[in-house]
Parts: structure tokens; sequence; C-alpha cells
């Protein structure tokens, strides 16, 4: 028989879990919002930032996790769907068998079961920036061209920045339920955000943007009769 995995428990919010922990970028990181415009912008390509402070999108992280967990179910040979595919996701939600990507990330049906913060610098003063200068290689007209020489923006490596990241509906602390394959693949993750870290941003290739998790701590609420209650906590990792 298969499994039958039901992720439509949104309505009801049972258990809650708060994630707070450190990030840092162990190389030069960038963001991207893309779409300078080019006359006007110091750079071309410029760091994410707001109220001024650099800041990684929690759209940024929750793409990359979802990236890390569908290469690890495909290690188990277990092939996700195309992020794009509405019909799978929409003959998912018909048949109450979500797939354990779309149960964990949400889908075009589903809301997440997981939301990530905007990660921002514990010391914003420590965010600083550096430009560099390269050369884009025009594809279309290749060496006629020649490249056209452009300037971006990084922050330089070593910056703390807080993490904060609410999982609903899921036990994946203390110990991870043995019933729910998204527990085990959250600790996985979280395994793999410390030792060895994930790439996100621009520039993966030339090894930019690789961040680690260097701290974090978990909480566990019970939401019952709509009181919620604090039931556990712990801290997970290394530190220093
Ligand atoms: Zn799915």
């Amino acid at each position: 028989m298969p499994v039958t995995r039901d992720y439509r428990d949104l309505n009801t919010i049972k258990l809650f879990t708060r994630i707070n922990g450190v990030l840092v970028n162990e190389t030069p990181l960038r963001i991207g919002t893309g779409g300078e415009n080019l006359l006007e912008a110091p750079v071309d390509i410029a760091v994410y930032r707001v109220s001024d402070v650099p800041v990684i999108p929690g759209s940024s992280l929750k793409g990359a996790l979802r990236q890390l967990a569908e290469s690890i179910l495909a290690s188990k040979g277990h092939e996700a769907h195309d992020p794009w595919d509405f019909e799978k996701m929409e003959e998912e939600m018909e048949n109450g068998n979500v797939c354990v990507i779309c149960g964990l990330f949400g889908s075009t049906r589903l809301a997440s079961h997981v939301k990530i913060f905007d990660a921002r610098p514990l010391d914003p003063g420590k965010a600083r920036t550096f430009t560099k200068t390269g050369v884009a290689i025009n594809r279309e007209f290749g060496g006629a061209w020649g490249g056209l020489l452009y300037t971006e923006e990084l922050v330089v490596p070593n910056v703390e920045w807080d993490f904060k990241m609410d999982i609903i509906n899921i036990r994946v602390f203390r110990e991870a339920d043995p019933s729910d394959e998204r527990a085990s693949l959250l600790r996985s993750l979280f395994d793999i955000l410390m030792d060895p870290g994930i790439s996100i941003g621009a520039r993966k290739s030339a090894g930019h943007g690789l961040i680690r998790l260097r701290k974090m701590s978990w909480r566990v609420y019970k939401i019952e009769g709509g009181k919620l209650t604090l039931e556990d906590e712990g801290e997970v990792g290394k530190f220093g």
C-alpha cells in the first residue's frame, strides 16, 4: 500500500517550533537585487539591502534549502517534481497525498510549513561591502564584441547574521517524529547547514556565498484551546 501523506493540516496549528541561530558567510556574499538602473546605480549589481543594511532575504534561504532537500531526496532515489508543475501540485492536493517537498516548503495549492525570516547582520557596522570589477562575456556576439566591464558589490566574509525560522505542525525536536519524513529531512538540512554549509546567492561556482549555521537553539510550543505553551527547548551545534 502506498504511503499517504496528507499535509493539509494548516487550518489547525498544534505544534509550533521557533528556531533561532547565527549564520556566518565564510566567503564573500551577494544576494543581488538585479535590475539596477545602470546609469543611476553606483555599481551595476548591488547587494540587497533593507534600510541601508545588507540583508539575506528569507526567500533566498528558503529556496536554497528547498533545492538541497530535493537533492537529498534524489540521492535516496525519490525524484522531486518540478517546482512549476502546477498540474502535479493540483493532483497532490486532490488526492491528499502531498509530496514531502510540497509538504514542507509549500506549493501553489498548499501553504508552507516552514517560514524563514530575512537574516540581518547582528552588527550592521560589520556588514561592510566591497566592489569587484568583472568582465561579462556577451554570449550572443562573443569575441566580436569583446567583454563588457561591470562592477558588482559583495559583502565581506565572516559577517554574523541572525537566523530565524518557524516550523508548523512538524515535530523536529527534541526527537524527530519517525512517522513524518519531513522531520528527518529538516534535521538533515540543519546538519548540512552547520557543516559543510550551503551556497547561496551569486557566483556559487566561484566559491562565493558559502554560509554556515554556527549555532542554533529551538523552542517547541504546543497550542491547545488557543493557548500557547512552551513544551521543550534546547540547543544544537557547534559554538565559537
Ligand atoms: Zn509536490
